[in-house]
């Protein structure tokens, strides 16, 4: 009988998709991972829905109301749920806003900034809430595991899932924990 495919899901929040790019750069290993893995949502597979998962890779923090839905929705799917990178693990380099306040970003970026010629603040009931602050992803749901750097290197992607696929605990050897 064939071995059962471990699920997994990814997703990108507030972050530059570098987590992911990093993810494949795996390379040829992806393809031995081929036959013991699966994707769910992701966008690897262009899957809009999470449905129940494995493991639910996370990358980028929290900094609106579609990346709070998105979160509880892989939480409520994935049996283990793992912040990747500086940006899931901190908020990263889009939590430098939580230093000012969320109205004068807008107002910056929006009205006053250099080369602003149509200024604006964009309203529109399509667009997701702003969040007061970027929050890191363990601030919102329940996380089993951190993958730290940015952006955590490919090996450090197969150390954490490798073992996962038999069982076992992922263990991290100290040259793949990097804040960077
Ligand atoms: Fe991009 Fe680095 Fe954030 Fe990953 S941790 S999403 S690579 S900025």
């Amino acid at each position: 009988m064939a071995e059962r495919k471990l699920k997994i899901a990814t997703t990108s929040l507030a972050g530059c998709f570098g987590c992911h790019m990093s993810f494949l750069d795996i390379d040829e290993k992806l393809m031995l991972l081929n036959d013991r893995i699966e994707f769910n949502r992701s966008p690897l597979t262009d899957i809009k829905q999470c449905s129940p998962s494995d493991i639910g890779l996370i990358e980028g923090g929290v900094c609106n109301a579609d990346n709070v839905r998105v979160l509880r929705e892989f939480r409520a799917n994935c049996t283990i749920l793992i912040a990747v990178g500086a940006c899931a693990i901190t908020g990263g380099v889009p939590a430098m806003r939580n230093y000012f306040d969320l109205r004068e970003c807008l107002e910056e970026v929006y009205l006053n900034g250099t080369g602003v010629t149509n200024p604006q603040i964009p309203s529109d009931t399509e667009l997701p809430l702003l969040l007061d602050k970027v929050y890191p992803v363990q601030e919102v749901v329940k996380i089993d595991y951190f993958l730290p750097g940015c952006p955590p290197s490919a090996d450090a992607f197969l150390q954490l899932l490798v073992p996962q696929l038999d069982g076992q605990k992922p263990q991290l050897a100290a040259d793949q924990l990097h804040y960077d």
